[in-house]
């Protein structure tokens, strides 16, 4: 035998470290199938890292075993990393899975939450199974994960299961490393796990709990649902009545409700689906998809006021199946809180807060540790884009080709604020935590980042926030500052941090061209920022064009009511609209808040983007005052007459930073209307607008800098229209375009910028 044949066939002993979503996917018993079919020995377990493998066997049995743990893990894994040295072989019979390891630094990625599997859901329709029926039937490739772990390692002991002592039989099938169950820490059955109970006037209701919510539904009545991050509240979404009394008692008055269905067949019925939306759909994370409805859909009016699109989900937990099963037809399934709280997740807090608008509640005894609302993507073209990143995606990494020096903890923005938490080459964006505007609220954001920091076991020295002085999350980074005077702290722009999410969204680190156009967000010059073109990379920003500024009459106030908008945009654009049909509608306040805006009282600078939009809507007619917040901006994409070829011009303004005078699309819009344009016509020739001066400005920074890449960001671009159309001709124009992919464009994707920028600042020696 010569010398390379002995050492194919001698024996080899490796030490295989294995990092990323490796824990709670069913990896370890994966591994044990793997090398036992192999005739290998040795051992895998969990540590506080991930999974170690100490397998012995020939060399090139070991070549094999290598390259199937790389490239056809089990479907909920997801390998980072694999580091193989090799160790002494030792003496030994058998492949065995080891007890956890505790202790060390802790590095484990928990997984998100998975919707059930076709496995779990075809014995939980099997009469003849012992889980037929049962609402927590789960295993090691769907369940709860994020919302039920308290800490790592992710063990029975530290996730809300604890209480649950398994049966023999569950037992059984938990140890059994050939068990679909082997090491699912939430394993359980009707003998041994979560009890359901349907609730009414603080009594429980004798029956079956689901044929009973079932029928309370199809009677038009309001029932809370324990989901797994959180109740939600459900009606019959083709009873009209019901979908009113539940907008009214919910305070929800124009915001859509999101809709649950049992299949992809039944959303079909309701919605137009393209093949990519269908595929999301049926995604394991189970997103909200917000999709073209039909004309009719089915639905009562009620669940989407003047929307052409719709959220679709489908049911996720057995809980849901059974329900959606029982009651035959869609749910309206919305988060179970009043108007802007967030969702109620612990059983005594919902059953306070939610006893005046649901009638009965479907409830449980497995406790949800961390509260997380349904996520909400978007195709555009064909590539799914975050509106809201949380249950089925949090708390995956996102990971970057560059490491954090430090941990960083990015504290957020203020409206549908996240936090990330940053280490390595990772960055931990949380669960979506909402608007910092009340006290809930921001328990739940100081709990978020205590709960995270514990799991991915990050130390903050270095802290990142907005540089907005009244946001509470610049206040809570400030106190934190206070309180340690050690901690780094990097003030991040808000622009900035939109275009640096999309460029670590984008593994990229720039410079690019930053095109930024939001709501408002505190600039470096303390006016409210929103309609920017940077030169950009991770480190920091250049303002190079921006729209001009127009005064936001009465502040907050002229962001509900977008017809202030449009009376500053036409004062600004020196049009006399006194006998303008905008202005018709409001004869009292016309002249006041062309005061406010001449005089600049109470009317501070905006330069902001989505209040153009909402200037347009109002001339156009659609929105005189809005419930929320981007509400003009999605009628106006909505209406769009999809072949009008014509546009409105922005003049540009030479300067240094150059400006564009948004105001006179405005006056065009106003023009139009006057000789009875359609909203549609005046919304395609605004889009064509707005597109036309991205192209022209990008293409005259081009010129300037030789820069030809381009990131849009920020809570503009969750206009599809908008963003296929920037993308489109850019692309024509020789341009590269990133776009985001895994977090929002909107605010909820500020921490990851922020964090990003703190960690270029600290590799550039701050
Ligand atoms: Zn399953
Ligand atoms: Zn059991
Ligand atoms: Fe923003």
């Amino acid at each position: 035998m010569d010398a390379a044949a002995r050492d194919r066939t001698s024996t080899t002993r490796l030490h295989v470290r294995v990092d990323g979503i490796v824990q709670g996917v069913g990896f370890r018993p994966w591994v044990h199938r793997l090398a036992t079919s192999a005739g290998l020995t040795g051992l895998v377990g969990n540590d506080a890292h991930g999974v170690f493998i100490e397998v012995q066997g020939p060399r090139s049995v070991l070549d094999d075993f290598l390259d199937d743990l790389q490239h056809d893990p089990p479907p909920l894994a997801s390998i980072e990393e694999v580091i193989v040295t090799p160790i002494t072989p030792r003496e030994e019979c058998g492949f065995v899975i080891a007890t956890s390891r505790d202790g060390g630094e802790r590095d484990v990625l928990v997984s998100p939450d998975v919707g059930t599997c076709d496995d779990c859901l075809a014995e939980l329709w099997d009469p003849a199974d012992r889980r037929y029926r049962y609402p927590f039937i789960n295993c090691t490739n769907c369940g709860p994960r994020f919302t039920i772990v308290r800490g790592v390692p992710y063990d029975r002991p530290l996730t809300t299961m604890a209480g649950f002592t398994m049966c023999a039989a569950c037992s059984a099938e938990y140890h059994d490393p050939a068990d679909r169950r082997f090491h699912a820490q939430p394993v359980c059955c009707p003998d041994c796990g979560p009890a359901l109970a349907l609730v009414r006037d603080d009594k429980p209701v004798p029956g079956d709990p689901i044929d009973t919510a079932a029928a309370l539904l199809a009677n038009g009545e309001i029932v809370a649902v324990k989901g797994l991050g959180g109740y939600h509240l459900a009606v019959d979404a083709t009873n009209e009545g019901a979908v009113t009394r539940l907008r009214a008692r919910k305070r929800r008055e124009e915001r859509p409700f999101a809709v649950m269905v049992a299949s992809l067949d039944t959303a079909a019925v309701h919605a137009h689906l393209q093949p990519a939306e269908a595929d999301l759909l049926s995604d394991p994370a189970r997103p909200i998809v917000l999709v073209a409805r039909r004309d009719p859909d089915g639905l009562a009016p009620g669940v989407a006021p003047g929307n052409r699109s719709l959220g679709l989900m489908l049911a996720y937990t057995p809980l849901h199946h059974l329900l959606l099963a029982a009651v035959d037809r869609p749910i309206v399934l919305t988060s179970g809180n009043v108007s802007d709280e967030p969702i109620a997740h612990l059983d005594d807090d919902a059953f306070t807060r939610l006893d005046d608008i649901a009638d009965a509640f479907l409830t449980h005894d497995r406790p949800i540790h961390t509260r997380t609302d349904d996520s909400v993507l978007r195709l555009v073209g064909s590539t799914p884009v975050p509106v809201r990143r949380s249950r089925g995606y949090v708390p995956r990494p996102i990971t970057v080709p560059w490491a954090f020096p430090d941990h960083v903890l990015a504290c957020g923005a203020e409206l549908k604020n996240t936090i990330c938490l940053a280490r390595d080459h990772r960055a931990f964006v949380s669960h979506h935590i909402g608007d910092l505007e009340n006290w809930e609220t921001m328990q739940s954001y100081l709990a978020a980042i205590d709960h995270m920091a514990d799991l991915f076991d990050v130390r903050p020295t270095v802290l990142a926030h907005d540089l907005h002085p009244d946001y509470l999350s610049t206040t809570h980074a400030r106190d934190l500052a206070a309180a340690s005077p050690n901690l780094h702290i990097v003030e991040v722009q808000h622009h900035h941090a939109h275009i640096a999410s999309c460029l670590a969204d984008n593994r990229v680190t720039g410079p690019v061209i930053g095109v930024a156009f939001d709501g408002l967000g505190y600039g470096t010059d303390g006016t409210l920022w929103g309609g920017e073109f940077l030169v950009a990379d991770l480190c920091a920003a250049d303002r190079v064009a921006h729209l001009r500024p127009v005064p936001l009459p009465g502040g907050a106030t002229a962001i509900r009511e977008p017809w202030r908008m449009a009376a500053s945009h036409l004062t600004a654009a020196g049009v006399d609209a006194r006998h303008a049909a905008v202005a018709a509608r409001h004869p009292e306040h016309w002249n006041t808040v062309i005061a406010m805006a001449r005089t600049g009282t109470n009317a501070p600078l905006t330069s902001s983007m989505g209040r153009l939009f909402d200037a347009v809507a109002a001339v156009a007619g659609l929105h005189d005052a809005v419930s929320f917040e981007g509400q003009a901006a999605i009628a106006l994409e909505q209406v769009v007459e999809p072949h009008e070829p014509g546009r409105y011009h922005a003049p540009v303004i030479p300067g240094a930073p150059t400006q564009v005078d948004g105001s006179a699309m405005v006056r065009q819009a106003l023009d139009d209307v006057a000789n009875g344009a359609s909203p549609g016509l005046v919304a395609a020739r605004f889009h064509n607008g707005v597109l036309g001066l991205v192209s022209r400005m990008c293409d005259q920074i081009r010129d300037d800098t030789g820069l030809t890449t381009v990131a849009l960001s920020g809570g503009v671009f969750q206009n599809a229209l908008l963003v296929s159309g920037c993308v489109a001709r850019l692309r024509q124009a020789g341009f590269t375009v990133l776009t985001h992919r895994q977090v929002p464009p909107n605010d909820g994707g500020i921490s990851l910028g922020q964090a990003v920028v703190a960690a270029a600042r600290a590799r550039a020696g701050w």
